[in-house]
């Protein structure tokens, strides 16, 4: 059976995770899987349906009616087909995040979505970015990276992505929101954000991007050979 490999890339929201993964699935040839991005895809088919992320039943009840597609097109973009609705773009909200943390904290989607993450696995080499990839989804990755940075720094870094975009943004709030997303990813009793013992941690608040993939694609090297 052929060798695929995998590497498994975690950490809270705004270290660079997918900045990250995109850049060295492109330089390796890997396919490059955003986890993050089907929890929000959940988390706007029930907003859709005004369903609370919150809603333990409501989430039980209507989960069975979404079917979730992961496509790529030719220079390896990810998206995401909500029952065969393109849903790439709505689902990248700050409000959409905040409802995708506490929807993922339920036992039911967890489970739905972890045999979908491992399929591709199966039959791909890829890099896989989230907060479970190496503690749950992959625990056998030939690589995982803990990617981390200071919250001040993470907010600040949403901010100048905001800004550029030419949308509003108020530092402040977005680093409260970090810092929640932060503590609901790390204390739901579910696959928790944490650090795997076996995962090298790279923190990010000092370095460029150009820094942090080298590090990360020396880390790859030594571990694969690759
Ligand atoms: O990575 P992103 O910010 O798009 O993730 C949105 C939310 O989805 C996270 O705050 C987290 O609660 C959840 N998530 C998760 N497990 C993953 C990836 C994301 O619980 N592997």
């Amino acid at each position: 059976m052929a060798k695929y490999y995998s590497i498994a890339i975690d950490g809270p929201a705004g270290a660079g995770k997918s900045t990250i993964a995109k850049r060295l699935a492109k330089e390796m040839g890997f396919v490059y899987v955003d986890t993050g991005a089907i929890y929000r895809t959940v988390a706007y088919f029930l907003d859709l349906l005004g369903v609370s992320p919150k809603d333990v039943d409501g989430v039980e009840r209507y989960i069975d009616e979404l079917t979730i597609g992961i496509e790529y097109d030719e220079d390896g973009t990810q998206h995401m087909i909500m029952n065969g609705m393109d849903v790439s773009g709505e689902i990248r909200t700050q409000d959409i995040a905040q409802k995708a943390s506490l929807v993922s904290a339920h036992a039911v989607v967890r489970e739905v979505l972890l045999d979908m993450q491992r399929d591709v696995a199966k039959s791909h080499n890829v890099i896989m970015d989230g907060r479970d990839i190496g503690s749950v989804v992959l625990p056998d990755a030939d690589v995982k990276i803990f990617l981390t940075a200071d919250p001040e720094v993470r907010a600040k870094r949403r901010y100048d992505e905001l800004i550029a975009k030419g949308q509003k943004a108020e530092l402040g709030k977005i680093l409260q929101e970090v810092k929640q997303r932060d503590h609901q990813d790390t204390h739901r009793p579910i696959a928790p954000l944490k650090m795997c013992r076996d995962s090298v941690k790279v923190d990010t608040s000092a370095m460029d991007i150009e820094t942090v993939v080298t590090a990360i694609r020396n880390v790859v090297k030594e571990k694969t050979g690759l």
